[in-house]
């Protein structure tokens, strides 16, 4: 069992040099580039580098840690997407539940990966026989950075709109103008049930044709 790292405990501090050193060691793991290390670890760059050669044998992906538009999480691009958000918001149940285990504040970077681990070890079996996209750490991470790290007084890109049928809370755009942004579940819901009345209509229809004959 991993001890869960306080928001206040300092890089520096003797006492938690092994809980960063395992949060180091997570994140690389994950695949979170360089500068997200860094940052959650205090750790310099040539640091973070030798670490990546060490445990993966290379060098770690470089470039931004943020897509450049919260609507990357939000909105529905094609009619198949609805999964695409609600892998992030089964991400963000995760990171909340995972904030609430101690009424002590956690550190973002340690909640940040041991939430991903949770939610990567729940969806690994679906992904086997699915084409499911899943979230990577650094989409994790710009995810909960738009959210404002769920804190309601961040003034967030992203807020979280809970389904009254459902009971799913997903992310939706703060500053959304336009058709309201509907739960993605209801929606893949009544496409299933569509499709499949589709489908059973056809093969009545082919029924009483072949009956006919
Ligand atoms: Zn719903």
């Amino acid at each position: 069992m991993v001890i869960p790292l306080p928001e206040d405990a300092r890089p520096d501090d003797p006492r938690w040099a092994v809980a960063y050193q395992e949060l180091a060691h997570g994140l690389v793991m994950a695949g979170a580039k360089a500068k997200l290390v860094e940052r959650f670890t205090h750790m310099a760059h040539r640091q973070v580098s030798q670490l990546y050669i060490a445990l993966r044998g290379t060098t770690p992906a470089s470039g931004p840690t943020m897509p450049t538009s919260p609507r990357f999480f939000a909105q529905r691009a094609r009619k198949s997407s609805e999964v695409w958000v609600i892998q992030c918001a089964i991400f963000l149940t995760y990171y909340e539940h995972m904030s609430r285990i101690t009424p002590m504040p956690l550190h973002r970077g340690w909640l940040l990966l041991a939430s991903f681990n949770s939610y990567l070890a729940l969806t690994t079996k679906s992904e086997e026989n699915s084409p499911v996209k899943r979230l990577d750490i650094n989409q994790a991470y710009a995810l909960l950075t738009y959210s404002g790290f769920l804190d309601a007084n961040a003034g967030a890109a992203l807020l979280r709109k809970q389904c009254p049928i459902c009971l799913i809370k997903y992310p939706v755009l703060a500053k959304h103008q336009g058709s309201p942004q509907s739960c993605p579940l209801c929606v893949m819901k009544a496409t299933h049930r569509r499709l499949a009345t589709q489908a059973r209509s056809a093969a009545e229809r082919r029924f009483s044709r072949s009956a006919q004959k």
